[in-house]
């Protein structure tokens, strides 16, 4: 594996593989690394004849400061995994690099995206996940783009980023799906934060997003919402929300014809760390 620190070494070095006819699958991430990303980059090898993947924490994400603070890192175990996994090349960049000469604040027209579920509970979020995206694209010039679908809303952010910056031709999007622990809870990198109690009710957002598939009937669903939220609550989260949504746009939904595609949305805090979780819904037999 080639570690890179320089954006220019890196552009450079990719310039070259892209010369002889190489393809590039790329695969961001912000460390402490799991077999949710893993499982990005053996979707990334099996496409592509180069794979990189990045190692970011990108401070402008991140709405509450105190998240970036204690956000968990562990490059080395990180670099032992990638190893492992015979990734081609790290690319593990400064703030410096990433952001040469200070950060400057650019606008997305995201619309919709940037002020409902997420964007509403973590204002400035997604403009600061399109800011790094952006850069990480133009360094890295993909030709697939890995992403997981435990992130439902940041996909739609960034398949939205890649049509305004008028990369859809060049840039394919895979999207992942979510990779879970045994008991169910998804594969985060906060997981780590969260003591052996914690651990334990924090399978109840996968039981919550279960249930919901179960109940779930055309009509109303207020009722089904109101109780998917008090499992919530019970179990000791602070819920931020419980939503169903269109799982094509993200529009929520109230009243369901039983024929829309659905995506159920979690977001809620164990104590101190925010867990996020999304299920799309099967159809009822
Ligand atoms: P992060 O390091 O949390 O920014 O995640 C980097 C990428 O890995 C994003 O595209 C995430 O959606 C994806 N990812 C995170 N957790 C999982 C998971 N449990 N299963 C699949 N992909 C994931």
């Amino acid at each position: 594996m080639i570690l890179f620190k320089k954006t220019t070494d890196l552009h450079n070095w990719l310039e070259t593989q892209r010369k002889k006819e190489k393809t590039i699958g790329f695969v961001p991430t912000m460390g402490a690394l799991h077999e949710g990303h893993i499982s990005l980059i053996t979707a990334a090898k099996k496409q592509n004849n180069i794979v990189v993947s990045s190692i970011f924490v990108n401070p402008e994400q991140f709405n509450d400061p105190k998240d970036f603070d204690k956000y968990p890192s562990s490059i080395e175990k990180d670099i032992e995994k990638l190893l492992a996994e015979e990734t081609n090349l790290l690319f593990l960049p400064s703030l410096e690099e990433i952001y040469p000469g200070g950060f400057v604040k650019e606008f997305f027209e995201l619309g919709y995206l940037d002020t409902v579920l997420e964007g509403e509970f973590r204002p400035g979020h997604f403009q600061g996940v399109c800011i790094v995206v952006k850069r990480l694209l133009e360094i890295t010039g993909p030709d697939d783009l890995y992403l997981g679908q435990k992130d439902y809303q940041q996909c739609m952010v960034i398949k939205r980023l890649v049509k305004l910056m008028g990369w859809n031709e060049k840039i394919k999007l895979n999207i992942c799906p979510t990779l879970r622990e045994g008991d169910g809870l998804a594969m985060s990198s906060r997981n780590m934060r969260l003591n052996p109690e914690e651990r334990t009710l924090a399978t109840t957002i996968y039981h919550t997003l279960q249930f919901v598939q179960k109940n779930i009937e055309p009509g109303d669903l207020s009722l089904v919402k109101t109780q998917a939220q008090s499992l919530l609550t019970n179990a000791g989260f602070k819920v931020d929300y419980v939503e169903i949504a269109d799982a094509n746009n993200l529009q929520i939904i109230q009243t369901w014809d039983g024929k829309k595609p659905l995506v159920v949305l979690i977001a809620a805090f164990m104590n101190e760390i925010r867990l996020i979780d999304n299920l799309v819904l099967e159809p009822h037999e």
